[in-house]
């Protein structure tokens, strides 16, 4: 599998004393939010596999989509700046009421202010492209139109899926877990497996990188990915898809560690945490310096915190992907005030 060097790795793994022991849990941390600088997160390991296959097929200009302060657009937009590629990001604007259906005609700023994500995606020259909710819904078909309206205008374009999450961009969380097997090896976390890794689900294809590594290097027994939308029946199959597409593309992946999707912490909506939700980032930044978001990891880790506390969590040993985000928590700062 080809494969671009994006990513600031390896990424620490660090053991959190404080709140384990909270949890009654040896909880270890992977701290995929120091994968780099402005690209930072988990996208750019998907992305290293993505672009590489890009480059292959000589594209100029990529193509993707996700909500209006998508960490993955963003980290696409750094990327792809560095290797002297355009993106074209299709976003979904709440509050937007129409669209020309990606075409790019209508951004209105007030729509997509220029704050957290949206901040860097401008900065990079990324032609931003809002679309209502709705259009969202057809995302792929969107995504398909503009690569032929970009074709006609003699752009060679590369589609990549929502949040990188295909059988391809998975593979960017196999490599990860092949790089904690050889953390484990060189002695970290006294060299044995965890009993857990937990993280937080967007578009599934961190689960199944993670579900596929983690058996294939032995790293972990189990898996629990939280969904921060849609629900479990959504997550299992879009999961079981790319997981499906992964083995494909690579016939020595096995099979992939026992998965399940928890749905009970994804907050009142997409990227709007419960006002608990916010306290306990607020916590947790104090009690660790472990710095969470509102959209992915904060309600990942109130997942986990809530497993434990009501003694769902049949595990000692836990592994925590901190899978970035921190471009959404400057973006939200308005819903903090009054708690700070
Ligand atoms: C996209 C994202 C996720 C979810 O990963 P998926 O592979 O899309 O499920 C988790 N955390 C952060 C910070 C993200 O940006």
């Amino acid at each position: 599998m080809q494969r671009l060097e994006l990513a600031h790795l390896p990424t620490p793994l660090q053991l959190c004393r404080p709140l384990g022991e909270q949890l009654g849990i040896e909880l270890w941390i992977k701290r995929d939010d120091a994968t780099g600088g402005p690209e930072a997160g988990n996208k750019i390991r998907k992305l290293e596999y993505l672009l590489a296959d890009a480059l292959d097929r000589n594209c100029d200009t990529v193509i993707t989509c996700g909500g209006v302060q998508s960490n993955h657009a963003r980290a696409t937009a750094v990327a792809a700046a560095s290797l002297g590629l355009r993106t074209v990001l299709l976003l979904r604007a709440p509050g937007l009421e129409h669209d020309d259906g990606g075409k790019g005609i209508v951004p209105e700023r007030e729509h997509a202010p220029l704050i957290g994500n949206v901040l860097l995606d401008c900065l990079l020259g990324a032609e931003l492209r809002l679309i209502t909710a709705a259009s969202y819904k057809r995302r792929n078909e969107l995504m398909a139109a503009a690569a032929v309206e970009l074709r006609a205008r003699g752009a060679n374009p590369y589609v990549i899926p929502e949040g990188g999450s295909n059988g391809l961009g998975a593979f960017g969380y196999v490599a990860a877990m092949a790089e904690i097997r050889r953390q484990l090896d060189g002695g970290s976390a006294d060299g044995q497996p965890f009993d857990l890794v937990v993280h937080p689900c967007g578009s599934g294809g961190t689960a199944a990188g993670t579900a596929l590594g983690a058996k294939q290097y032995e790293v972990a027994k189990r898996l629990c990915a939280m969904a921060v939308c849609e629900d479990v029946a959504y997550f299992e199959n879009r999961i079981t898809e790319i997981i499906t597409q992964a083995q494909q593309l690579d016939e020595s992946l096995g099979e992939p560690a026992d998965w399940m999707v928890h749905d009970g912490a994804k907050g009142p909506a997409y990227a709007v945490a419960s006002t608990e939700q916010r306290q306990r980032i607020i916590s947790v930044a104090r009690q660790t310096g472990l710095v969470l978001d509102p959209v992915y990891t904060g309600k990942a880790m109130c997942g986990l915190i809530q497993l434990c506390e009501t003694g769902q969590v049949d595990a000692h040993r836990v592994l925590f992907l901190h899978t970035g985000g921190l471009p959404g928590l400057l973006a939200q700062g308005s819903a903090f005030e009054g708690l700070l």
